[in-house]
């Protein structure tokens, strides 16, 4: 989703660095497309092609063979994509954020959720990761509040949740896992008020920051959409076809949940 595209390309600058202090702008020339978003576009590309995940997965990697990859991904995507291996790494929940908008029906949401995350990420905390995001998704489309949704996700799949946001930035350390970003980044789409209020919480953890600022920026998507200027950022960073493959993605779904379609079918 365009949200989780956005937090990638906000993310990307600060993955390895300290957290970033409060004011640090979210808009910086240096931010770059990293492999959290070439998967979410494959992901896209496999629902509105109908094809195997695995096949999406592994052809995103031959493409932008330079997007970050991580080690295990690298490795399977460079010996063909086979057998799944049984990663719990935060992959599965960075990509699947294109499943909750393809899928109206919560149940097919889920299962399209696991089918996405067990080509790699098979292990059962890699499977949970991913359809707790999509749950999460599919709850603020809804219109449930932040509030209902964090309650309901983390009891459904046990997922700890800090008293507070201050709690959280306070004991979050980097951390690669499905276990580890999903409930922070879950914690924080729901607790905050914005989609910027929810980047810039994002950008002060010590975490995987791309991924994080992915993870929550789709379910920030659904709960605000996204602001025009993310969608002009998405723009400037995004090559022609993969633009065209979130506007093909976006209309086939039909889904009226950010700025851009908005201002589009205004202007049409
Ligand atoms: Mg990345």
């Amino acid at each position: 989703m365009l949200g989780a595209i956005a937090g990638d390309i906000i993310g990307s600058i600060h993955e390895h660095g300290p957290p970033a202090p409060p004011g640090t702008p979210l808009i910086d020339p240096r931010s770059f497309v990293t492999d959290d978003s070439i998967l979410t576009l494959a992901t896209m590309e496999a629902l509105l092609e109908g094809e195997d995940y695995a096949r999406a997965y592994q052809r995103a990697w031959e493409r932008y063979p330079d997007a970050g990859w991580g080690g295990m991904f690298r490795r399977w995507a460079s010996q063909g994509g086979g057998e799944p291996y049984n990663s719990f790494g935060n992959g599965s929940a960075m990509r699947v954020s294109p499943v909750a908008l393809w899928y109206t029906q919560r149940d097919q949401a889920l299962e399209g959720a696991e089918r996405s995350a067990a080509v790699t990420h098979n292990h059962p905390e890699g499977v949970k990761g991913a359809q707790a995001v999509v749950d999460a998704i599919h709850r603020a489309f809804a219109g449930q509040d932040g509030a209902d949704i964090l309650g309901q996700v983390a009891r459904d799949y046990s997922y700890p949740i800090e008293p507070s946001l201050a709690a959280l930035q306070e004991s979050s350390r980097y951390n690669e896992t499905c276990q580890g970003t999903v409930p922070a980044a879950l914690q924080i789409a729901c607790q905050t008020e914005s989609f910027d209020e929810c980047m810039t919480t994002c950008l002060a953890l010590d975490a995987d920051t791309d991924t994080l600022a992915c993870i929550a920026g789709g379910i920030a998507e659904a709960r605000w959409g996204v602001p025009e200027w993310a969608i002009d950022l998405i723009r400037e960073r995004l090559n022609g076809e993969q633009w065209d493959l979130v506007q093909s993605f976006y209309r086939t779904t039909g889904k009226p949940v950010n700025r851009w379609q908005i201002n589009e079918s205004e202007q049409t």
